[in-house]
């Protein structure tokens, strides 16, 4: 065994998922030592999606050192407290799911179950009346979280919309002033290690070879390293998750950014917009099977606001993982590590987590085996949990009114969600296995969401004298108004601390 330290890291593929892994890299494990180079084929280009995410995307910002502000302006980008969900349980609903929790713990209760005693007795209360993020959301405002808030009720969290392509051409300067080198050339082969399959080269269509230590797949959908070269295989998760095409089109901003992502349910699948400083990303997500291409651009085309910039685009995949993100002396990232679709905008998170996990194992060249499988064991935990929940949102859906809805209605899931949903169905609690990405509070959104009642309220909330709860409920949701009306509208905030170039 070789217990050398790695010299040389070659990361294929330059898209989000290959300047994250450039970034944090020459962040934490460059050296005189060792060298990164970052392959990618600017004619072969990136996916051109993935414009919303999750609050890790803060600390990941973070950890690289990088200004908020310089990387807002640069981006083009905009705040998002959470992702409103239009249509989902019927045609004309709307429930909002955000960075945030909801009330009060009191004696030790879950605060949702005092909602549910309230409403066993025929009080109409809303969820989203005890969160200050649906507060801020619902009135288009924003305001940063406070770092010490005086009240638990006023925590909350934050992620951003960006311009990938911005985001890319950002990560990639920070990188190549620390060192990265940047390959711009087309991968026409793989070369392998005769004695023991791991990776040796890849050679370029100039014919140029690079050779390296260490191998990090950034090469999208196709897999070129993980798949093309190791054969390591895939899960296909279609049986649960219908939808595997996309129709993409970008758009002229008509009116002030809302500080949320808004997925609309369609008759075969559901919309996204994502609104950005200077223009608005939105796409049509379908299943195949139950919706043709013309019929999806259609419904897309109805559908878009503002003057259409780029053509409309369709993107395929098999929604899934691969079986191991980590083979050998190759790591995937990103969409060469599987794609669950963008419900819940998870893909760019996994990005950030399998980087901290390749940064937590970092390897020298023996390649440790046991490092490698606690490593991929952790990632498939993560992203089977992230699976189950964005299971949920189809199968909770009561529309019934087309075969897609019909049929997610009536899918059977993973047995970890089975578990999940009797529980909760049963007595309103939550079963949160180790590795979970979506918090109680996630959870609990998408059951109220789809207006799903447990049977039974925990006894322990009937404790609590109904006159002192009432009014307990009440000073939460006004000091939590009061708080609210305080902000800025989203636009002001962004005009006021961060407004990028037009464009
Ligand atoms: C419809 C859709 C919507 C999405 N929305 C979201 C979202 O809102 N939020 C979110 O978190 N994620 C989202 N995602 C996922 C997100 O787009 C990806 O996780 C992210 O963009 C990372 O992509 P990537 O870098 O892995 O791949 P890509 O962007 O496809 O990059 C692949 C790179 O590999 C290079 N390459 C490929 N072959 C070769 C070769 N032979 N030689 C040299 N270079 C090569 C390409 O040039 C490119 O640079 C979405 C995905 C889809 C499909």
């Amino acid at each position: 065994m070789n217990s050398e330290p790695i010299e040389s890291i070659v990361i294929v593929g330059g898209g989000t998922a290959g300047w994250m892994a450039a970034a944090s890299l020459s962040r934490f494990v460059a050296n005189k030592r060792i060298s990164i180079t970052l392959i990618e084929s600017l004619s072969i280009g990136t996916v051109g999606v993935g414009e919303a995410t999750v609050p890790n995307i803060v600390d990941f910002n973070r950890s690289l050192g990088i200004d908020e502000i310089e990387f807002i302006k640069a981006t083009q980008a905009t705040f998002k407290l959470g992702i409103q969900f239009e249509n989902w349980s019927q045609p004309g609903s709307r429930f909002f799911h955000p960075f945030a929790g909801y009330g009060l713990k009191m004696d030790n209760v879950e605060f949702h179950q005092y909602l549910h005693r309230l409403r066993a007795n025929g009080e109409a209360v809303e969820l989203e009346d005890y969160s200050f993020s649906c507060m801020l959301a619902k009135q288009g405002r924003f305001a940063q979280p406070h770092p010490n808030p005086p009240t638990p009720l006023a925590e909350y969290s934050y992620a951003y919309h960006f311009d990938a392509s911005l985001y890319a051409k950002f990560l990639r300067d920070f990188s190549v002033k620390r060192g990265v080198k940047h390959v711009d050339a087309k991968i026409g082969g793989v070369d392998l290690h005769k004695d023991n399959g791991f990776i040796k080269s890849v050679t370029l269509d100039d014919g140029r070879v690079i050779s390296g230590d260490l191998f990090i797949d950034c090469s999208g959908f196709k897999g070129l390293l993980i798949e093309g070269a190791l054969k390591t295989g895939y899960e296909s998760w279609d049986h649960w998750l219908y939808c595997d095409s996309a129709l993409a089109v970008q758009t002229r901003r008509v009116g002030e950014p809302v500080p949320y992502t808004r997925t609309i349910a369609r008759d075969f699948g559901w919309q996204w917009r994502i609104p950005l400083q200077h223009r608005t990303g939105n796409g049509y997500l379908f299943s195949s099977r139950f919706e043709t291409d013309d019929n999806a651009k259609k419904t897309l085309e109805a559908n878009i606001e503002g003057e259409a910039l780029t053509d409309i685009r369709k993107i395929t995949f098999t929604p899934g993982r691969r079986k191991k993100i980590w083979n050998k002396n190759c790591f995937a990232l990103g969409l060469a590590g599987g794609f669950l679709e963008p419900l819940e905008s998870t893909s760019i998170s996994l990005i950030q987590t399998a980087i901290s996990k390749l940064l937590t194992f970092f390897p020298d060249k023996s390649f440790n085996q046991a490092d490698i499988e606690e490593a991929n064991r952790l990632h498939n935990n993560e992203v089977e949990h992230i699976r189950d929940f964005i299971i949920l949102h189809y199968k909770l859906n009561n529309r019934q009114d087309t075969g897609f809805w019909r049929q997610c209605h009536d899918m059977p899931v993973p047995d970890t969600l089975a578990h999940k949903m009797a529980v909760y169905e049963s007595r309103g609690h939550f079963v949160m296995y180790d590795n979970e990405s979506f918090e109680l509070a996630s959870w609990l959104t998408m059951y109220n969401g789809f207006n799903r009642v447990p049977k039974r309220v925990d006894e322990r909330a009937y404790a609590v004298d109904g006159n002192v709860l009432k009014n307990k409920l009440h000073q939460m949701q006004l000091s939590l108004r009061n708080a609210a009306e305080q902000a800025l509208t989203h636009d002001q905030f962004i005009q006021k601390h961060c407004p990028a170039k037009s464009i």
